[in-house]
């Protein structure tokens, strides 16, 4: 897997909308209307980036596995996911990358 494929998954995520979330990566396209309620486990909330990547309880395990390293010396979830969206190492990126087509796919949009 080439570097630069998971840049472009990441960079999705940058550039996504307030209200939409659009991520094109090997495992298909997915759109992600962040206005719509997250239907897991009854969450009853918008199903935004910052609930996939820090609040969603469906992600937990993977949540645990890939992002705690990054996620645990902050506190805001607004810095956090600056800190996640500009990765820092090839480590971190990888975390992040296998996070969320690992989510996508639990997603099954
Ligand atoms: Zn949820």
């Amino acid at each position: 897997m080439l570097i630069s494929q998971k840049l472009r998954v990441i960079s999705q995520l940058r550039i996504s909308s307030k209200n939409l979330i659009r991520i094109r990566s090997k495992i298909g396209s997915h759109v992600i209307d962040t206005n719509q309620t997250c239907q897991i486990y009854n969450c009853n909330l918008n199903e935004t980036l910052i609930h996939i990547l820090f609040k969603c309880p469906l992600y937990l395990t993977l949540r645990n596995q890939y992002l705690s390293a990054i996620l645990e010396s902050t506190i805001v979830n607004s810095t956090k996911l600056n800190q996640l969206l500009i990765p820092q190492s090839v480590t971190q990126l990888n975390n992040l990358y296998f996070y969320v087509i690992e989510a996508l796919k639990a997603l099954k949009h």
